[in-house]
């Protein structure tokens, strides 16, 4: 690899792609290629700060606990055979020098060049500066915030459970998710259904107790499912007390106090917002063109292209980060799915290989085969090929499909294994919220004693914490 100060004009003998992103997109085009080339043909390099994929269709489960979150994530040194992994962040792309800045965890950043780039750098949540929401809030997309959820919630009931404030007993067992899309029903949905299995174990809670709200501006859930399945989903979740507050947006929720657009309010110790996502800021670090909403713009071959359809040549992107013009429904966009993300992975990695061998890529084109959507455990939604499915044969497709598309065998296997387990044991109920602090512990006990009557300093950072904050889960 070269350093910025030795970034090399020279042509290689093999040419070098490099891959930004190794989530689904960077995942699927890095063993694609490297099945089409050979390691004589091409260098392949991909760069993340994740040393992992995260299969993100399965982060409710892991929220729920019904899948342990290490078998949803899926190790790029593992798999990705052949292929050269750099672990670290993109913070800028020269295109027009072939060269990108990787930011490393530690160290100073430094330039390597390419001959072909492709941009799989995904997309981050679109929030908006509602007052408290940067404070108070987690996001669902990452494995890391699907654990801490999981812990978070589950340590809210402990507490609950253990203290007389009925004020603060309210404010605990109170859970709030903005954005009634996909991440977001499906978290709702399997989180609650969770919180209320692990009732069992907590007498002094009445499944009453708790209050699961949904907050959404448009006026039904799950639009990728039409109006017949949305208002199903609609139906399943209010007859299991979830509030689903349709036509509402978030004003404020400074303090876990939470006031919407039709005067709504309350107070919760859990926020979480999924209310859609944007392409990854960091696209504007970079020379290549980019729409309005700030996605890449490619031709149905998936090479970056300028507005006009001019070629940019040598770069290529797909999923979330793109704009790929949607061939099945012309005048559209693909939407930002795993669907079109996993196969305009493998048809990228195709076009890239047959470009250099000289032959012309072809253009991408899928038409959308359906949606499906567990609501918990048994539970779900589904429009496949146009059958409509409700309930358990709903939530069993769910499974099975999910299952079928988790890269690698090993995956696979331990997700079922996974499943198997929790119908005998049932699922794994235990919070560990310590994990997000592991230091805590050792740092009261090494920390000095004070006189009694004065604060311990790790007391009193307890005592400055926010009170409701996910960003610092207490044990
Ligand atoms: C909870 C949830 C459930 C979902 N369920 C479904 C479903 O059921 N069906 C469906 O079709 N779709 C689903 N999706 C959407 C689907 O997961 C995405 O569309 C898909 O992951 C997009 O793939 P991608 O490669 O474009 O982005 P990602 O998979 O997000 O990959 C982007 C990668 O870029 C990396 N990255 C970010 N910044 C940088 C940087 N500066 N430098 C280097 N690397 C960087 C990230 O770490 C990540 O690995 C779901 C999404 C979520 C969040």
């Amino acid at each position: 690899m070269s350093q910025s100060s030795q970034v090399s004009p020279r042509p290689r003998k093999i040419p070098r792609i490099v891959i930004l992103g190794g989530g689904y997109v960077g995942f699927y085009t890095a063993l694609r290629l490297r099945k089409r080339l050979g390691r004589r043909e091409a260098a392949i390099v991909v760069v993340d700060p994740r040393s992992y994929m995260t299969y993100q269709p399965f982060l409710p489960e892991a929220a729920a606990g019904s899948l342990e979150p290490r078998h949803v994530v899926v190790s790029h040194r593992r798999e990705l055979k052949g292929v050269d992994v750099l672990t670290g962040r993109v913070s800028e792309v020269r295109h027009a020098d072939r060269t990108v800045r990787i930011t490393p965890v530690e160290g100073e950043s430094y330039e390597i060049t390419y001959d072909h780039l492709v941009v799989a750098l995904g997309s981050v949540a679109r929030t908006l500066p509602i007052p408290g929401l940067a404070e108070q809030a987690i996001g669902f997309k990452q494995v890391e915030e699907a654990i801490a959820l999981r812990n978070h919630v589950l340590n809210k009931l402990d507490v609950a459970a253990s203290t007389w404030d009925p004020v603060a007993r309210r404010r605990l067992l109170t859970f709030t998710f903005v954005g009634g899309g996909f991440a977001g029903i499906e978290a709702i949905a399997e989180v609650e259904d969770m919180a209320r299995a692990a009732l069992r174990y907590y007498d002094g809670i009445a499944p009453e107790d708790l209050r699961f709200v949904m907050i959404e501006g448009s006026t039904r859930i799950l639009p990728e499912l039409g109006e017949e399945m949305g208002g199903y989903a609609l139906e399943q979740l209010r007859k299991r007390d979830i509030e689903v507050h349709l036509s509402t947006f978030l004003s404020s929720c400074v303090d876990g106090h939470v006031v919407t657009s039709t005067g709504l309010e309350l107070d919760c110790a859990t926020i979480v917002w999924t209310a859609g996502v944007k392409a990854n800021p960091v696209l504007a670090q970079t020379d290549l063109p980019l729409d309005r909403t700030g996605r890449v713009t490619a031709l149905p071959t998936l090479q970056v292209a300028s507005q006009d359809g001019t070629v940019v040549d040598g770069a290529w992107t797909a999923g979330d980060c793109a704009a790929v013009p949607d061939l099945a429904n012309p005048g559209s966009f693909c939407s930002p799915s795993a669907q079109h993300a996993v196969r305009q992975a493998r048809h990228l990695g195709d076009n890239l290989a047959r470009h250099l061998r000289s032959a012309p890529p072809t253009d991408y084109e899928h038409k959308h085969v359906g949606t499906v959507a567990s609501l918990g455990l048994g539970k779900g939604v589904a429009q496949v090929y146009g059958i409509k499915l409700r309930g358990w044969p709903a939530w069993f497709m769910h499974r099975t499909y999910h299952m079928a598309q988790m890269p690698t065998f090993n995956r696979k296997v331990r997700i079922v294994l996974d499943w198997t387990l929790a119908l005998f044991f049932r699922r794994e109920l235990v919070a560990l919220g310590r994990l997000h602090d592991p230091r805590a512990e050792f740092r009261d006990a090494s920390s000095t004693p004070r006189p009694k009557g004065t604060t311990q300093p790790a007391a009193k950072e307890q005592a400055d914490a926010p009170r409701t904050s996910l960003a610092t889960p207490a044990g």
